[in-house]
């Protein structure tokens, strides 16, 4: 803490991850010779640029863009760019970091890393949005390349940003890489199935969960927060699976339908039309649409998928969902949860299927991606959606794996950790002291 001074979110994901690792370092002390903690937590390279650009009034606006390189043991660094005010040190070192771990863990060969900037992509215009990223990409594209770093979307950041960002990638270059990001369009090197990918992978990992334990989406009440890409296509696999989606939000309210969400509406709303939820009872009477996003989790569910934002489920929300008999939860966001809330869902024997995991089907289709353009060949949707199932499976496999060996059965936070660690701290040992 004394060394990265107000930097919550980051410690928070830094914690979450040591404690995990306790049986580990008892287990091999080589980590601790090698001093792999303390090399682990230090990005390779930070870097923070100025963002001008000029608004439709023509007046000058500035913004920060970040990228932390966060580790490149296992491969190029990988991972999303988040617009979005919040945007800060802070919270590009906690998703960094834990990209490490859920890069580790899906089997494919990438390092962590993770950039973004405090642009709210909201109320800009087409044009606005294109001039912003023209300008963060001027200067990112110094420091990113298909062997070197491959960015991605996170929140704010969807096909559009990327076309915006790859077109200025490529006027800096005067090259086609495809392969330099990812979530690309299907028509320039895009792979079918990653818009749905992250969604759908939450969806596959908590299936995972329940079969184990003989249970299923069919029949069951499902609570989904959120409503952008990784929400929706969580929404629709679960839906698939024969489960009954009464709930989702944005960042002011949330809405509640006792017949189960229609999705065409939501996809239309947030993905056309760019409209808030609250706009969804104008179509579907029987909804209630309440203010206030975190009152989401006092919807009584068998299944809840947070899949907005980090630190959305606090104790208390935690504490409603156990009493009103939540059987399961899978982090489709990054750290939706408190670290007091996993506490209290573990307690209880809530399967919970931590975002390292839950959430690793978007990173996991970005390499399929890498992968489709570097063969300069594109898969089918079924080719890449079995793929996706495939390493969901044996992510889920892996994790309760780590967790039993290493003394916490049925931990998949334990497990998530401890699988993703060991393979970079062994690549880490084998390359020296770098
Ligand atoms: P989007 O921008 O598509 O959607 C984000 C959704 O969350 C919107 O409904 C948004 O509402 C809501 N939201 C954002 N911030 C807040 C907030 N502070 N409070 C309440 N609601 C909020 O992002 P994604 O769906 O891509 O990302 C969602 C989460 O999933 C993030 O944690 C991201 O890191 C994680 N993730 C995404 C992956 C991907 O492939 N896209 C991969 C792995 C993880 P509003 O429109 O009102 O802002």
């Amino acid at each position: 803490q004394k060394r990265n001074p107000n930097e919550a979110e980051f410690h928070q994901a830094v914690k979450e991850v040591f404690d995990s690792l306790v049986p580990v370092l008892v287990k091999k002390p080589e980590y601790i010779k090698q001093a792999i903690l303390e090399r682990i937590v230090e990005p390779e390279r930070v870097i923070s640029f100025r963002v001008p650009w000029v608004d439709d009034e023509g007046n000058v606006q500035v913004n920060r863009g970040f990228r932390v390189q966060y580790s490149s043991a296992i491969g190029p660094y990988k991972g999303g760019l988040r617009f979005h005010p919040s945007v800060n040190a802070s919270i590009i070192k906690f998703l960094g970091f834990e990209q490490i771990f859920k890069n580790s863990l899906t089997g494919q060969p990438i390092g962590g890393g993770k950039g973004g900037s405090d642009f709210d992509p909201k109320g800009k215009s087409d044009g606005e949005i294109m001039r912003f990223c023209q300008s963060f990409m001027t200067e990112l594209s110094k420091y990113i390349g298909p062997d070197t770093d491959v960015p991605a979307g996170d929140i704010g950041v969807g096909s559009k940003e990327i076309g915006y960002l790859f077109g200025q990638y490529k006027k800096m270059r005067g090259a086609y890489e495809a392969g330099v990001l990812t979530g690309k369009g299907l028509g320039y090197g895009g792979s079918l199935a990653r818009k749905e990918a992250t969604g759908y992978g939450t969806v596959y990992f908590v299936d995972e969960m329940l079969k184990d334990q003989g249970l299923s989406f069919k029949g069951s009440t499902v609570v989904v927060s959120g409503s952008g890409n990784v929400s929706i296509y969580a929404i629709e696999k679960a839906t698939q699976l024969g489960a009954k989606v009464v709930a989702c939000s944005d960042s002011n309210g949330y809405i509640y339908d006792p017949n189960g969400i229609n999705l065409d509406t939501v996809k239309r709303l947030k993905e056309v039309e760019k409209q808030r939820i609250s706009e969804y009872v104008s179509e579907h009477p029987e909804a209630i649409y309440t203010e206030n996003c975190s009152g989401i989790w006092t919807v009584p569910c068998d299944i809840a998928l947070p899949c907005a934002t980090q630190n959305e489920i606090d104790q208390a929300s935690a504490q409603i969902l156990v009493s009103n008999g939540v059987k399961a939860i899978g982090e489709g966001a990054n750290m939706p949860s408190t670290l007091e809330a996993v506490e209290t869902f573990l307690e209880n024997n809530v399967l919970f299927g931590p975002a390292k995991a839950a959430n690793a089907g978007g990173v996991s289709v970005s390499a399929l991606e890498m992968a489709q353009n570097s063969a300069r060949l594109s898969w089918t949707f079924e080719e890449v959606d079995a793929k996706l199932q495939e390493i969901m499976k044996n992510i889920y496999q892996n994790s309760k794996q780590a967790a039993a060996e290493y003394g916490a059965p049925g931990n998949f936070v334990v497990g998530a950790n401890i699988a993703g660690f060991v393979k970079v701290a062994d690549a880490m040992i084998e390359q020296g002291v770098i």
